[in-house]
């Protein structure tokens, strides 16, 4: 079926897989990229590939569109919006790029809003009532990517110095193809993972899956994987994003700029379809965007209609969007976008323990992700310093 590829003999330095371009992928393959230039690790310079299945790095989405005639954009973080950095490591993970810029704290003002129509307090009013919430500060901070969401997983992308992006290559469910003994080297433990079309990717010493939930059940069932069985233990629910964009010439809707609260970044709502509202062109190092905002729908409302056809969840989700933000004919948005994430949200149960990584120290296989830990990006990094230690304790 395919030409196996072939692997060094003398073992200096492992071959590593990683499934998955996420965020989770990238800050594994860098930590193991740095865990390696430091003793105890017991190799040098592992080469990695990482195989992503889309064309760019995961969740830390953003969408822009021009305007033909001032040429500036709109601009939507429609994945995550920002991130915590509740951890020392963390912090002093990303400390670089908050020198550089390229990581900024976003000390939002952040509202309350019930839309006129769930409202008790002004019930015969279109407007909705807005309450001052708080103020995000640099303690406890929030941080976004700058100029965009998905600078930071480029500039981690580009750092990588042994690791080999293979963009628009999806693995093949390790049970359809795999093997896991190279027979000319029976000794050690391979792996040889194929793409869909059935093509060697070639043989690993680690395979670390970081697809979202969903898709690592998919990719690791019948495999002989020895955690299958906690892989379907997370539940997952989906979003949906609802992107809006104004002209330059066109007025706001007054919600924008109302009068008890002139200006204001994010809005929780109180609503059953909308979860939060985002404006997108006052976060720091944004202003020279048009008039851009990104909308969450809840995610038990999400998940109600994740099979629902897209054009009429756009639809619902505009007319919730209408009566938070009260626009009327001339202010309602000229661009509308909406984006469908299936596996969005880990449901965390409070009470139970975190699952961490999954681990089989047979195969040397890993699965890992977001979903292991709490769901968010500090996860990620979480996840990724979890991995090497297994890896360091196996080799
Ligand atoms: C709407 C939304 C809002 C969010 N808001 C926040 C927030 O405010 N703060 C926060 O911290 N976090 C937030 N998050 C969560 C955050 O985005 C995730 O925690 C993080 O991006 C997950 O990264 P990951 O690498 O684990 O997964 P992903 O980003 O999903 O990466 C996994 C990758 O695996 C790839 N893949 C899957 N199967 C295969 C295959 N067979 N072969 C090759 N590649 C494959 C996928 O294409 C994907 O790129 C939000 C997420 C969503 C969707």
């Amino acid at each position: 079926m395919t030409d196996h590829a072939l692997y060094p003999t003398d073992k200096p330095s492992p071959k590593i897989a990683i499934i998955g371009g996420g965020l989770t992928g990238l800050l594994t393959a860098t930590l193991l990229e740095r865990a390696s230039n430091h003793t105890p690790m017991p190799f040098d310079n592992p080469q990695i590939t990482i195989f992503e299945k889309s064309r760019s790095v995961g969740r830390l989405a953003t969408r822009y569109r021009s305007d033909s005639e001032t040429g500036k954009n709109w601009q939507w973080s429609f994945g995550a919006q920002f991130f915590t950095a509740k951890t020392g490591s963390f912090q002093q993970f990303i400390a670089p790029w908050l020198q550089t810029g390229l990581l900024q704290p976003w000390c939002a003002n952040v509202i309350e809003l019930t839309p006129a129509n769930e409202s008790i307090r002004a019930p015969d009013t279109q407007a909705p009532d807005i309450q001052n919430k708080e103020q995000w500060d640099t303690v406890h901070a929030r941080y976004i990517s700058t100029p965009k969401m998905t600078s930071w997983g480029r500039e981690l992308a580009t750092a990588l110095k042994h690791t080999t992006i293979a963009f628009k290559t999806r693995v093949a469910p390790l049970d359809q193809y795999t093997q896991h003994q190279d027979t000319l080297h029976s000794d050690s433990q391979k792996t040889e993972l194929f793409d869909e079309a059935g093509t060697s990717l070639g043989w690993f010493d680690w395979v670390i899956c970081t697809a979202p939930n969903g898709q690592a059940v998919e990719l690791m069932a019948d495999s002989g994987f020895s955690e299958q069985n906690k892989i379907v233990q997370p539940q997952m629910q989906a979003c949906y994003t609802l992107m809006l964009g104004w002209d330059k010439s066109q007025p706001l809707p007054e919600t924008f700029n109302h009068q008890a609260i002139p200006q204001w970044d994010v809005a929780y709502v109180d609503s059953a379809i909308i979860d939060r509202i985002f404006i997108e062109h006052q976060k720091p190092a944004h202003d020279d965007l048009l008039p851009s905002v990104t909308i969450h729908a809840r995610n038990n409302w999400s998940q109600a209609h994740v099979d629902d056809d897209m054009e009429a969840v756009k639809e619902q989700l505009l007319q919730a969007a209408k009566q938070s933000l009260n626009w009327d004919e001339d202010s309602a948005p000229s661009q509308t976008d909406c984006h469908r994430w299936r596996y969005a949200a880990t449901i965390v149960n409070k009470d139970t323990e975190e699952l961490g990584i999954l681990v089989d120290e047979t195969k040397q296989w890993v699965v890992s992700g977001d979903w292991c830990g709490q769901g968010n990006i500090e996860s990620c990094y979480q996840m990724a310093q979890q991995t090497i230690e297994a890896i360091w304790k196996t080799e």
